[in-house]
């Protein structure tokens, strides 16, 4: 099958970098440190801008409580590769790969090194992060001109727990991202996230929990290389089952049950006569409570 010559592929990645996950994660088990991590997604990277002349991309690493692009970066702008001296390799190597790659060691040891880390929450920024994709995605379909296909996918390299505080934040940008035809595609390295199930399968993205971590450079290379339209000629892993719960804006538990303000559509797990989230007094009517008759006003004649 041969893409056309007009079709755009944009491929946004979304990486994990949350310096408390990985620290206690390289105490756990050695075989995956940031840095491998970060290797298998070069491998990723330049398969991506490897297979096709057109291909877009763009890197995000998602911290703690902040995002950042490392690629592309804003010492280095498309267009201006030819005969710059600081990014090439020399080898031979095609150019744009070194440019990438360099960029992207270069950003996320800024990254590491600046930012202070309050706290030891395993907290992720990662609606924020997902966020920023959808914005970047808008910003480049934008610079196009109509006519031109735009494929837009973001894949995110899950390493910390789901934080259900951004519960609220999540979900808009995962409707967000149906709405603009955008696939969210999840890589988790550790334990499962309800919130990127969801995302893959509202988005129609794949949602895969790696069983082996040290082969993460293989299971981004069978899995999520192929865009959507290749993979309907691949036999992928079976799909996850997507946890479907939502969390109470309470106590931001997970839960089948609750709830829901009729105004807001806030979820609660327990009921509250006041909705705390838009402060709507519900009116319940209790079986002893008999409403007083109305007085008909007459008409002033
Ligand atoms: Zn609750
Ligand atoms: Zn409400």
């Amino acid at each position: 099958m041969m893409a056309s010559e007009e079709e755009i592929n944009l491929l946004v990645i979304v990486v994990d970098v949350n310096p408390v996950w990985w620290g206690q994660q390289a105490q756990r088990e050695t075989e995956l440190s940031l840095s491998k991590c970060l290797d298998a997604v070069m491998v990723l990277v330049n398969s991506h801008l490897a297979m096709g002349r057109t291909n877009k991309l763009a890197v995000i690493a998602s911290h703690c409580e902040d995002s950042h692009f490392l690629y592309p970066g804003k010492s280095w702008r498309a267009g201006d590769s030819g005969g710059d001296d600081a990014y090439s390799s020399g080898d031979g190597k095609y150019e744009l790969l070194s440019v990438v790659n360099n960029l992207i060691a270069e950003e996320i040891r800024k990254v590491m090194s600046k930012t202070e880390v309050r706290g030891n929450s395993t907290d992720t920024l990662l609606a924020g992060t997902l966020a920023k994709a959808l914005c970047y995605v808008n910003r480049v379909s934008k610079e196009f001109e109509a006519g031109q296909e735009i494929k837009s996918r973001i894949l995110v390299i899950k390493a910390a727990e789901d934080c259900p505080r951004q519960y609220m934040n999540f979900m808009n940008v995962i409707f967000a991202a149906q709405k603009q035809n955008i696939l969210i595609d999840a890589c988790v390295l550790d334990s499962d996230s309800g919130l990127l199930q969801q995302a893959c399968d509202i988005t129609g993205g794949l949602y895969l929990k790696i069983p082996q971590k040290v082969a993460l450079a293989q299971y981004l290379l069978w899995v999520f290389l192929p865009d959507s339209d290749q993979r309907s000629q691949l036999v992928l892993p079976p799909p996850a089952h997507v946890d479907y719960r939502a969390a109470c804006f309470c106590h931001r538990n997970l839960i089948e049950i609750g709830y829901v303000c009729s105004v807001c559509l806030s979820i609660f797990c327990n009921f509250s006569p006041i909705c705390t989230t838009c402060e709507t007094a519900f009116k319940i009517q209790l079986p002893h409570m008999v409403k007083p008759k109305k007085k008909k006003l007459k008409q002033p004649s």
